[in-house]
């Protein structure tokens, strides 16, 4: 028999697991305690299980666990963890000190990305794997024995809908009350903009939303961001019109401003228009410039007349300072230094 990995399980899965041993359900929520309230992952350490029970786990399932191959602090506080994973490739994680001493941890699910948006550098790699749903939750365990943890975003390496069961499970293994009890207004997944997967996450479960948007036209987003291609700038924001959402929420659109690209009034003339009936957030963040790319940060000057026309005319609009610059905290750039200085 195959060994299970606990931490790959839903909270149900994980009933259903206990059943197959020929246990109640309470042992499932014993488990999920252990695991991830109390940090355990030794069998033997479980004191509240019986020893029999303990020694039949020991044979059939492990919880793994992440430790941090590095860790990098940036001046404002950002940390960045490098993780290893069981085939050697490598996954990051960045926490990051937001207002009123809050923490936010954005996490990776997939190692590379299949997306191939042309100002990002995971685009650049190309997709190697999906993660599992351990190696998912594993990110949040380690963090958090750092410091807590309030809020977290699908918003590091890969394009969460393309593994979308597998995130599924790690939200639901972040939301159980005996697991890492996090509501769903503290955890937001980012998304490209696949439509048809995006509707199927609403049906299934509830995340806080977030639309990587960046462009006006599809003439300028076929161009930063390929999935466009498939699903123009229309049918995306038709599909955000249809979203389901509960009555105080909004969809987070993030807009990355590229100087000369599509950060002109006449952009944000359109954005206004491209909002229409959808309730939205835009989120407007300076490019982190790095050196795989000749894209650059806009002008202070045409982010504060973006921002002011999009206000004007009744949008929510607020900036995001592009944390920990210094340890070059964009989604891929650690991974890709530390690729790098391997081959030197
Ligand atoms: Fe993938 Fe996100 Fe980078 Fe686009 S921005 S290539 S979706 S990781």
């Amino acid at each position: 028999m195959p060994v299970t990995d606990l931490k790959n399980l839903s909270p149900d899965e994980l009933v259903a697991f206990c059943a197959g041993l020929g246990e109640k359900p309470f042992r499932a929520r014993q488990l999920l305690r252990w695991i991830y309230q109390r940090d355990v992952s030794d069998f033997s350490a479980m004191t509240d299980l019986s020893k029999d029970l303990r020694t039949r786990l020991a044979a059939v399932a492990t919880v793994s666990d992440f430790a941090p191959v590095s860790v990098q602090t940036s001046r404002d506080g950002t940390r960045k963890y490098l993780f290893r994973l069981a085939d050697g490739e490598t996954v990051e994680s960045v926490r990051i000190p937001m207002d009123e001493g809050r923490t936010t941890l954005c996490i990776s699910c997939q190692v590379g990305c299949a997306m191939g948006c042309s100002f990002c550098l995971t685009g650049t790699f190309g997709l190697t794997r999906n993660l599992t749903p351990a190696e998912i939750v594993n990110q949040v365990c380690a963090a958090r024995r750092d410091g807590p943890v309030n809020n977290i975003v699908f918003m590091g390496m890969g394009e969460p809908l393309h593994n979308l069961d597998n995130v599924i499970r790690a939200l639901q293994i972040l939301y159980a009350g005996e697991g890492l009890n996090y509501g769903p207004r503290r955890v937001t997944l980012s998304t490209s903009g696949l439509v048809p997967e995006m509707l199927e996450l609403g049906r299934r479960v509830r995340v806080g939303l977030a639309v990587s948007l960046n462009a006006t036209t599809d003439e300028v987003r076929d161009r930063l961001m390929p999935v466009n291609r498939r699903y123009p700038l229309a049918v995306l924001l038709e599909a955000c019109r249809n979203y389901p959402l509960q009555p105080r929420e909004r969809i987070t659109f993030e807009y990355i401003l590229i100087r000369g690209v599509n950060d002109t009034l006449a952009d944000a003339r359109r954005l206004v228009r491209l909002m229409h009936g959808v309730r939205a957030k835009i989120n407007l963040i300076a490019y982190n410039e790095h050196s795989g790319s000749d894209f650059r940060t806009s002008c202070p000057e045409d982010v504060d007349a973006f921002q002011t026309f999009l206000l004007d005319h009744g949008l929510v609009a607020v900036r995001r300072a592009s944390k920990g610059r210094d340890i070059l905290a964009a989604c891929g750039q650690l991974k890709a230094e530390l690729d790098r200085s391997r081959e030197t």
